[in-house]
């Protein structure tokens, strides 16, 4: 579903010369090449302040302690979305409360988010799922009525846009994820707060280092969690080829749609006003289909195909307390039944893209192919 060393291979000589100069420099945690990379990407994505942190997960934890969510708190999360979305309200001490996604974006339903508020509701925290974003206008104008905050969950959306405003602008703040197989990926963990709210920026920088500027006196009980240099020069050489990669990305997912038109399938939806940068090209496999099926057959040809995500948390052992149990979010648990991801990734060749949609037409046709 990635070719990460085909990425590096194309981005080599720049990524090579930034870690050897980050090991002759010898500043490893933190220092000046963070601060330039947190620049960079709050430039880039529009926001006033980077903060670097140890990983996408931490990048939307951070935050809502920042905020001072905590026991008594609940916070509003889809279901539907990888299992960190969740968990770092838990991990705040606070109660997720899962509201159901629309079906043709995958995105949390601001319908569904406005019903499940309660005197106890503190934030908002929608997925950009895919790569798409949620509908925020819809989610700032509840947030706005009810004094809620938005955290952002852009793990899968750097780079996206809706009606021309980026990630991390409609929210409070948003977590970016540098895992290695996102649009940005670095060489093991990173992540990164963007926000327009200086004293959130300033208090966030407190709270990865300890909750200490650095002295040894401590105001707060922080964590341990910052940003490497190197992940951060790797990061920052791979910076000026995001927008090269988005648009292949872009460039993959409609060749996808006029070459699968003619099957059953129904293929991703751009919604109105959306830049999606297709983190996955997820398209549904629709009822009376069989999803396996079509997976063996892919895999009979050596293309690769994944479900993002097979269970969704509120039927998950550990979450399960929180939601309402099976039945509870239909479209969610349709969506889980259906969801099928095809390779979308940037170093996809145009050979490879072919094959790919050959293998899922002949599935359709019953016709063999190369
Ligand atoms: C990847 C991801 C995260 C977590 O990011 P890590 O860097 O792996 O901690 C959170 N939410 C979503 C939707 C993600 O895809």
């Amino acid at each position: 579903m990635a070719d990460l060393r085909a990425q590096y291979q194309s981005v080599k000589e720049e990524v090579d010369r930034a870690v050897l100069d980050v090991l002759a420099t010898a500043q490893f945690v933190l220092g000046d090449r963070v601060a330039r990379f947190e620049s960079r990407i709050a430039a880039v994505c529009g926001a006033a302040h980077g903060v670097g942190v140890a990983s996408g997960t931490d990048a939307l934890l951070l935050p809502l302690v920042a905020m001072g969510i905590g026991p008594g708190d609940e916070v509003i999360v889809p279901s539907f979305t990888f299992v960190a979305t969740a968990e770092v309200v838990c991990l705040a001490g606070a109660a997720p409360v899962f509201a159901e996604i629309r079906p043709d974006t995958f995105n949390l339903d601001p319908e569904a988010v406005a019903a499940k508020i309660t005197p106890r509701t503190r934030a908002i925290l929608p997925v950009h799922l895919y790569g798409q974003m949620a509908d925020m206008g819809a989610l700032r104008e509840i947030a706005d009525r009810h004094g809620l905050r938005i955290i952002e969950d852009a793990a899968q959306a750097i780079g996206a846009e809706q009606r021309g405003r980026r990630i991390g602008q409609a929210g409070d703040a948003a977590g970016l994820s540098f895992f290695p197989t996102k649009n940005l990926g670095a060489a093991g963990d990173g992540g990164m707060v963007l926000t327009n709210d200086a004293a959130l920026a300033e208090r966030l920088r407190n709270l990865r280092f300890h909750g200490s500027g650095g002295t040894y006196y401590y105001a707060n009980i922080g964590y341990n969690s910052r940003l490497d240099a190197l992940q951060a020069a790797i990061l920052e050489a791979k910076l000026g080829s995001l927008d090269r990669w988005n648009e292949a990305r872009r460039a993959n997912a409609a060749y996808y749609r006029q070459a699968l038109a003619g099957t059953p399938l129904l293929l991703p939806v751009e919604a109105d006003g959306n830049r999606h940068i297709y983190h996955q090209y997820t398209l549904r496999v629709p009822e009376g289909v069989d999803r396996e099926a079509l997976r063996a057959h892919l895999q009979k040809r050596g293309i690769a195909s994944a479900v993002y995500y097979p269970l969704s948390v509120h039927l998950q052992e550990a979450y399960a307390r929180f939601g309402e149990g099976p039945g509870s979010l239909p479209e969610t648990e349709r969506a889980q039944r259906q969801v099928l991801s095809l390779p979308v990734y940037p170093e996809l060749t145009a050979e490879q893209r072919e094959h790919v949609a050959a293998g899922v037409r002949s599935f359709f046709t019953g016709r063999e192919t190369a």
